[in-house]
């Protein structure tokens, strides 16, 4: 309970400072009445294998939601109005639902892969005692396989965790269900306590890769990382990669995956779809 209490204090801190920024939060109750009548949408970015010439291995789901006045807003804006609201859980479900519905569309459209599907999950939703038996139904429902789903956390989750929330994730593990810590590198938990919670994947957050320059050897600590990775036997999903410099450093450095707008920007599943069938014509 002072767990959840201190979770809350962060969002609500998080929020304050949203507000002395000038941002305008008047759209908050447009974006509740989406995502209560299931009118918000994913968009999927894909996920490629640097040590195989870039082949996309797996999507992420990133929820995208326009007002009536065309205006786009942030899916952080999105996530933090359902968290505030009571409608983190209600959203999550929905997201993975889509997700796996797309996801699904997407396998059919490339037989003989076994496609990734990696979904974000908010700290508030993995403390819910119902997360799990949602899970189960998505899958149930959709058919998505539970050996192809990733739970993405983000880092800062980890300082605040309980033993509900390492209970759920171990429960998502023992489906077959991965984990990943998001944004690695940007949060504040030590590395022994990193280490003894249920993780197979560590996503290198995009200012790592920010952080690689044309013409100047790589900073040492993405080496260090590399290696820790392998050490811990984690895979290592590096973000935000832009530039194909960055793509060279990294698989040279031995990182075997990575997701950035080099490889493809989020899009829907429809655009996705008709991609696939223009680079890989059925024969007539
Ligand atoms: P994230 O999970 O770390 O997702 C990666 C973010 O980086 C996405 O931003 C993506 O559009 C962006 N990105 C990808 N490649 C590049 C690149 O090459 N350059 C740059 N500059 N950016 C890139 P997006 O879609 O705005 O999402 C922001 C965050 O909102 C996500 O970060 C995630 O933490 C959260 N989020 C998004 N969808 C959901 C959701 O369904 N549930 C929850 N709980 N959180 C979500
Ligand atoms: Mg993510
Ligand atoms: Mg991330
Ligand atoms: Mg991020």
């Amino acid at each position: 309970r002072a767990m959840v209490g201190l979770y809350r204090a962060k969002l609500a801190g998080r929020n304050r400072s949203v507000l002395e920024t000038g941002h305008d939060p008047q759209p908050t109750a447009a974006i509740l009445d989406a995502i209560r009548s299931d009118a918000v949408d994913i968009a999927l970015q894909p996920i490629v294998d640097l040590q195989a010439c870039g082949k996309v291995v797996g999507y992420e789901a990133l929820v995208r939601w326009c007002d009536t006045s065309a205006q786009t807003v942030t899916p952080a804006e999105i996530v933090r109005a359902a968290e505030e609201n009571g409608l983190i859980s209600h959203l999550g479900a929905f997201v993975l639902a889509r997700a796996c519905e797309q996801a699904m569309r997407l396998a059919k459209a490339t037989p003989g892969e076994k496609l990734t599907l990696n979904v974000n999950a908010s700290g508030l939703e993995l403390i819910e005692a119902g997360f799990i038996a949602g899970v189960d139904e998505v899958l149930r429902r959709t058919g998505w396989p539970a050996d192809q789903l990733v739970v993405e956390v983000t880092e800062t989750f980890l300082d605040i965790d309980t033993p509900v929330a390492i209970a759920n994730l171990a429960a998502l593990r023992r489906r077959g269900i991965r984990i990943a810590i998001d944004d690695f590198g940007t949060g504040y938990s030590s590395l022994s306590r990193l280490m003894t919670l249920p993780t197979d994947i560590l996503k290198l957050d995009a200012s790592f890769v920010a952080s690689i320059a044309p013409d100047s050897p790589p900073p040492p600590l993405l080496e260090v990382i590399a290696k820790l990775g392998a050490a811990l036997g984690l895979y290592i999903i590096a973000e935000g990669v832009e530039y194909t410099n960055q793509a060279t450093a990294l698989s040279t450095l031995g990182y075997r995956f990575a997701q950035g707008y080099l490889y493809g920007r989020p899009q829907s599943v429809e655009q996705l779809l008709a991609d696939l069938a223009a680079n890989h014509p059925i024969p007539t």
